[in-house]
């Protein structure tokens, strides 16, 4: 296995959380396009993010790079999809929770 960029693991991991947001709590069968604008919008921020690969998970960041609207429309997405994740993706979580707790 080849090792991944953080920057794109951090894409997966968001893409993998807006998807279970919106068919688990919006019911939809594909993503609508109000998360796939928030999808694309997170991922063209993780392009953009300034730590490029020593990047601290979102939540440890300093910068708060997202604009409100976006920023109160991902949290809801987190708030939600953070105590399921788990149970759907148990290894991801966990990952990120490890990392979550590492120092940096
Ligand atoms: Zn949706």
């Amino acid at each position: 296995m080849t090792k991944k960029l953080r920057t794109e693991e951090e894409k997966e991991m968001v893409e993998k959380m807006i998807r279970i947001y919106c068919r688990k709590k919006e019911g939809n069968h594909s993503l609508c396009p109000q998360c796939q604008a928030l999808l694309n919008y997170a991922h063209r921020r993780l392009d953009a993010c300034r730590f490029g690969q020593n990047k601290p998970t979102c939540k440890q960041c300093p910068v708060h790079c997202y604009r409100p609207d976006m920023k109160a429309q991902i949290k809801n997405v987190m708030r939600w999809v953070g105590p399921r994740m788990v149970f759907y993706h148990p290894m991801t979580a966990l990952k990120h929770l490890l990392r979550e707790l590492t120092p940096h």
